[in-house]
C-alpha cells in the first residue's frame, strides 16, 4: 500500500466569511491575506500533516474549507 499524500485543501470563497479560525488551527498549512481571505501555503497536503488539515476544516464555523483528492493507493 502507497499512501501518496493527504489530499489539498480547498477554500469555498463564497461561504468563507474570513474568521480565521482555520489559521488559528494550522498556521503551517495556511495564512490570511491582508483582506482576510484564507491563501493555501501548501498545496500538497502530506499524509503527515493530514490531522493538523483536518483541525482546520473542523475549525471553521461555516463549512467553507474541505480537504479533497485525498490519494492512497
Ligand atoms: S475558518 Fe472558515 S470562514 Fe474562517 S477564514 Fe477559514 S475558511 Fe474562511
Amino acid at each position: 500500500m502507497e499512501q501518496t499524500g493527504a489530499g489539498r485543501l480547498v477554500v469555498d470563497r463564497i461561504r468563507c466569511e474570513g474568521y480565521g479560525m482555520c489559521e488559528q488551527a494550522a498556521p503551517e498549512l495556511l495564512h490570511l491575506n491582508d483582506d482576510d481571505e484564507p491563501v493555501i501555503d501548501v498545496a500538497a497536503i502530506p499524509a503527515t500533516q493530514k490531522p493538523i488539515a483536518d483541525a482546520a476544516v473542523r475549525a471553521c464555523p461555516v463549512a467553507a474549507l474541505s480537504l479533497s483528492g485525498t490519494t492512497v493507493s
